[in-house]
């Protein structure tokens, strides 16, 4: 497995790049803005140019963008939607201009207007993407706790938003954040649990629109709607959740980028550390098998 961080770009894009390499991140995630203002400054092309140079010989293999919190393409407000798709439409692009792989989004909430509007919203936002500009960065849809009147607390949800974008397999893909999911009622501290939620993937819209994991602990219990990150092995999942999704092989090829906090329990070097322990011990168990 692949393993990083989501770096800051404060200073200039590129020092996220030396962010992620000074951790030894071989993926990273960035915010391609201000995450908590409407306002965009423009993205300027030596901006672009130091970050692909920097990014070039870095042993980063993969760059997603988390776009703003602000945006909720399914609000049934039509000035928030707009706002929204024009945020959407930015960080999409932008995503595609600096060459990061992956662009990643919360479905949103519906605010009251009902789970199929919301669903028609968030589709309508992404093929009219489609319509007006050009597809450089797949969009990952990313489960949500699904607390109020989120859209994307449930895989089926996801899954419901996806068939209704055009030329989907081409371009839309899911992120499963391992805090939302279990918040979310799927229970990833053991094996089985994993195995349930990658079948249900499988099932409903194919394991191979499962691009990206973010590695979180969870403070709350099974199912409690709360987004609330913890650090690995500190929360309700566990080493042994994360010891669990190292077991699907499937995984194995993703990258997993934590989002964790960073307080006097510990960082980003201490969570990747974790993780990776983790990682190694697994290889060596699969390596007995094997010899066995
Ligand atoms: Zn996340």
């Amino acid at each position: 497995m692949r393993f990083g961080c989501h770096v800051s770009i404060a200073g200039g894009l590129y020092k996220a790049i030396e962010r992620g390499v000074e951790l030894g991140c071989e993926a990273i995630q960035i915010f391609a803005s201000n995450p908590r203002g409407w306002r965009v400054s423009p993205l300027r092309a030596e901006d672009v140019a130091r970050f692909k140079e920097a990014r070039a010989d870095s042993g980063i293999s993969v760059v997603a963008v988390h776009s703003t919190y602000l945006v909720n393409l399914a609000s049934p407000n039509p000035e928030i939607r707009e706002k929204s798709y024009s945020r959407f439409r930015e960080d999409l692009e932008r995503a595609g201009q600096i060459g990061a792989e992956y662009m990643i989004i919360h479905p949103g909430s519906h605010g009251g207007a009902g789970l199929e509007t919301g669903f028609d919203y968030v589709a309508e936002a992404f093929n009219r993407f489609r319509q007006e500009s050009e597809v450089k960065s797949m969009a990952l849809l990313e489960i949500e706790a699904g607390g109020g009147t989120e859209i994307g607390g449930s895989w089926d949800n996801l899954c419901r938003i996806r068939d209704r974008i055009e030329a989907a397999e081409e371009w839309v893909g899911l992120c499963l954040d391992t805090c939302h999911s279990f918040a979310a009622g799927y229970d990833l501290r053991t094996p089985e649990g994993w195995r349930a939620v990658l079948d249900t993937i499988k099932e409903r819209c194919g394991l191979a629109a499962l691009k990206l994991i973010h590695a979180n602990d969870a403070t709350g219990e099974l199912g409690d709607r709360l987004d609330r990150h913890s650090h690995i092995g500190h929360g309700r999942l566990g080493l042994a959740g994360f010891a669990a999704m190292m077991e699907q092989p499937e995984l194995h090829g993703l990258p997993v980028i934590l989002e964790t906090p960073e307080d006097e329990l510990g960082n980003f070097a201490t969570n990747l550390e974790t993780l990776r322990q983790l990682w190694r011990t697994r290889q060596k168990q699969g390596n007995t098998v094997n010899s066995r």
